[in-house]
């Protein structure tokens, strides 16, 4: 994939435009604008999405004590990064990032520095290699205490339910006992017009990942449910998972969870 290939549709750069970021191109923004005509709660729905992850990764440093975390599917920057919101709370907090575009990973190596305390490493690989991630992720993170994944609105471009939860349940058996893995999907079960869903499974995934599938939330429960996983809390509306002051009430149709490897 070219890098600076401006003609393509990346849907880091287009969910970078909806986050209201300026890492975006003109036929990122085309797209962008195409779905929020069909399907303006996008832009509420993205929004909810990055704020669980923020409150998720509160949660999993403040609450669980977890201080290593693996970010799959990172997206291009934007302030607070995991690693930020880690750090702010434990600044000894250890974060692998991994993506497989190229051009997020050279805006993360660019933009993504740790304190002197912990670290931040940065793996090129598609989540589907779970071997290479692992592998990685041992060299950065020590293995011997629990480990955060990350999976935050990316197992949607894999459009095989089963291929998704076999991706969840590799990672799954290579962490270490007390480990947590968070999931975020986008949901269909509030999207009524199944006009309006296809076209929303066609604009996603015209862009360069390919196929694009929102699931029901039973999936979801599905994907966080695979072997050697147990769900801490039953999957929820983002807004409604543990919500802060700030978070905002509207419906947004994407859920999200945590389990826990025993
Ligand atoms: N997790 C972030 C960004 C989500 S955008 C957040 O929720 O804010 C989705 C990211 O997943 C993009 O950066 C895209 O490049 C990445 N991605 C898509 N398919 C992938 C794959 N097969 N393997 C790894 N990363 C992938």
């Amino acid at each position: 994939m070219n890098e600076l290939d401006t003609s393509v549709v990346h849907s880091a750069r287009r969910y970078n435009y909806w986050l209201g970021g300026k890492d975006n191109f003109a036929v990122d923004r085309e797209s962008g604008d195409a779905i929020t005509k069909i399907y303006p709660q996008i832009i509420p729905d993205v929004r909810g999405n990055r704020e669980w992850m923020h409150r998720g990764v509160r949660h999993v440093v403040a609450d669980l004590g977890i201080t290593q975390i693996v970010d799959i599917g990172v997206g291009i920057p934007m302030e607070p990064n995991v690693h930020e919101v880690a750090q702010r709370l434990n600044p000894a907090a250890r974060v692998v990032y991994v993506d497989n575009d190229p051009l997020v990973m050279t805006h993360a190596r660019a933009l993504m520095t740790s304190t002197a305390q912990g670290a931040t490493a940065y793996v090129d690989a598609d989540m589907r290699d779970t071997d290479r991630i692992l592998a990685a992720a041992r060299e950065t993170l020590d293995f011997t205490r629990p480990v955060a994944v990350l999976l935050v609105a990316v197992l949607h471009f894999i459009e095989d339910l089963a291929e998704a939860q076999q991706i969840v349940a590799r990672l799954a058996a290579g962490l270490p006992a007390g480990s947590v893995v968070a999931i975020s999907h986008f949901t269909r079960d509030g999207i009524d017009d199944p006009l309006i869903e296809a076209s929303i499974d066609n604009a996603a995934g015209s862009a360069a990942h390919g196929p694009f599938a929102a699931r029901t939330v039973a999936e979801v429960n599905e994907l966080l449910t695979v072997g050697g996983l147990t769900l801490l809390e039953p999957v929820v509306e983002v807004n409604q998972w543990r919500p802060d002051e700030q978070t905002k009430k509207e419906q947004v149709n994407v859920h999200g969870g945590l389990a826990r490897k025993t």
